[in-house]
């Protein structure tokens, strides 16, 4: 019999944390097991941001002692592997053969099953799409005990309902994923300064043919410089393009981190004075790079120190990500830049970009722009997010489900107005809410 532990979990903005009876299953049998408990959400590496994947006081199973890579064809590229692999995992085994994933987000510890419900995008968002373009098919385990198979053909409802669904649906035990080839496990980079937002808007535009490209603004600029920072754009570096020191090991792969963030830092650290610090740091580093980038650098640079969310302190952080249209874009973004330098709300990380057009139902992305930023939480941060949702929302714009944790849900439902074609697609394969969270209590995102 399978058994369970009692855990405070997070997601990794460690807000809100609640209690849970936590299960590492091992077979199918054992998520079975754990399915027929009822009231139970998978959860994979927890780099959710807030309550994805947590479940007062019921139940969660961790996915990741299914990580086995189970077929791989080396002419197409099409790996089959449970779906408790990591991207990490994935790097480190073809990245040497000269593969590397599809879609990278900003960083490479996020599993298969998570990559999937939160439908995940990367720099070449504009590019490439997000993480449904490069996955065939995948089992899951429906709340009625049976396995079945979801692709663009069979179940396409359940396999396009899952990209955003947040596991909502059943437990994804295996997928299809296709990798990229690559010649070099480097990319070629290129930065641009500009001065602020109608710079960076045209420097997004006059560089959107690159593949890659995502932009760190300083939020803490105000007045002429507002929306001021640096636009980084970039593509895969083939073999001949590389140094001849590099060209010595074209295929390398990352180290695993030992620097790391041992405890929680106490709330004062990140002040308003820190972070200016902070962001003349990042501008001059992210101003002054090598041409060629390894891909631990390009697509995961936070993950060089580990557990680095304790830097926020116990009291924990948000990341509030939204998407807005183009048209009006430029308004708006000054609007919330503004209002952010204004709200005594310190913001910490800001990434910006130009998404492409989205798919799936409850999926986050589409054609517009994308801002990230992070926000340590104080008593302040809830009353502001909610002055933000509206900005965002009468913009025609929507949050990021994978990373929010304040969210109201009758805002969600105007920003998801589709949520009702998620809701009956949920009422058919799950009918009795076995598969529950917290985050789906606070949306409603509920069989009824
Ligand atoms: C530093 C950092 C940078 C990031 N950058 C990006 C980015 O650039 N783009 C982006 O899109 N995201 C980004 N993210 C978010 C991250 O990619 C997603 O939250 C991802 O889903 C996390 O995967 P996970 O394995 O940790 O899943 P978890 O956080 O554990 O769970 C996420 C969701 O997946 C569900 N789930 C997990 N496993 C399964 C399964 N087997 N079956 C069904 N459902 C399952 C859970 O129920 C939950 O709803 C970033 C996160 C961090 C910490």
């Amino acid at each position: 019999m399978i058994t369970e532990h009692q855990e405070l979990l997070a997601g990794w903005g460690n807000y809100p944390a609640t209690k849970a009876l936590v299960a590492n299953p091992r077979s199918e049998k054992e998520w079975k097991e754990i399915v027929n408990h009822g009231n139970i959400i998978p959860r994979g590496l927890g780099r959710s941001y807030g309550d994805q994947a947590i479940n007062e006081n019921k139940h969660v199973a961790v996915s990741t002692c299914m990580h086995h890579f189970l077929r791989w064809d080396e002419t197409s590229g099409v790996l089959e592997c449970e779906a408790g692999a990591s991207l990490e995992e994935i790097i480190t085994t073809f990245a040497p053969r000269g593969w590397l994933p599809m879609i990278c987000p900003g960083t490479k510890f996020v599993t298969i099953g998570g990559a999937i419900a939160n439908d995940i995008h990367g720099k070449a968002h504009h590019a490439d799409g997000s993480f449904i373009n490069c996955v065939i098919s995948f089992t899951i385990l429906l709340a009625n005990g049976n396995i079945v198979t979801a692709s663009r053909d069979d179940n396409a409802d359940l396999f396009i309902a899952n990209f955003g669904g947040l596991g909502l649906l059943g437990a994804i035990l295996t997928a299809k994923i296709r990798l990229r080839k690559i010649e070099t496990t480097y990319f070629r980079q290129k930065s641009i300064k500009v001065k602020n937002l109608e710079e960076m808007l045209a420097a997004v535009d006059q560089y959107k043919d690159y593949n890659y490209s995502v932009a760190w603004i300083d939020a803490m600029a105000t007045g002429t410089q507002l929306g001021r920072g640096v636009l980084t754009v970039g593509e895969s570096a083939k073999l001949s393009e590389l140094t001849p020191e590099l060209q010595k090991d074209p295929l390398k792969i990352h180290k695993i981190s030992k620097l790391s963030v041992p405890f929680f830092l106490p709330g004062f650290v990140l002040n308003n004075f820190t972070v200016r610090i902070l962001n003349a740091l990042i501008s001059f580093v992210q101003n002054s790079p090598k041409e060629f980038v390894h891909y631990e650098k390009f697509f995961f640079p936070l993950d060089m120190i580990n557990n680095w969310n304790r830097g926020y302190g116990k009291r924990g952080f948000i990341q509030y990500q939204f998407v807005i249209p183009e048209k009006g874009g430029a308004e708006t973004l000054r609007k919330i830049l503004e209002m952010i330098a204004n709200s005594g709300c310190t913001p910490f990380l800001n990434v910006f970009k130009k998404m492409g057009d989205g798919q799936g139902i409850l999926s986050f992305p589409f054609n517009g722009y994308t801002l990230a930023i992070d926000f340590p939480v104080t008593k302040a941060l809830k009353p502001f997010t909610r002055q933000l949702d509206e900005v965002v929302l009468n913009a025609g714009g929507r949050l990021y489900l994978g990373k929010d944790s304040m969210l109201d849900r009758e805002v969600f439902q105007k920003m998801y107005p589709q949520y009702k074609e998620w809701i009956a697609i949920k009422a058919k394969y799950d009918p009795n809410n076995v598969f529950t969270s917290d985050i789906s209590r606070r949306l409603g995102l509920e069989a009824r």
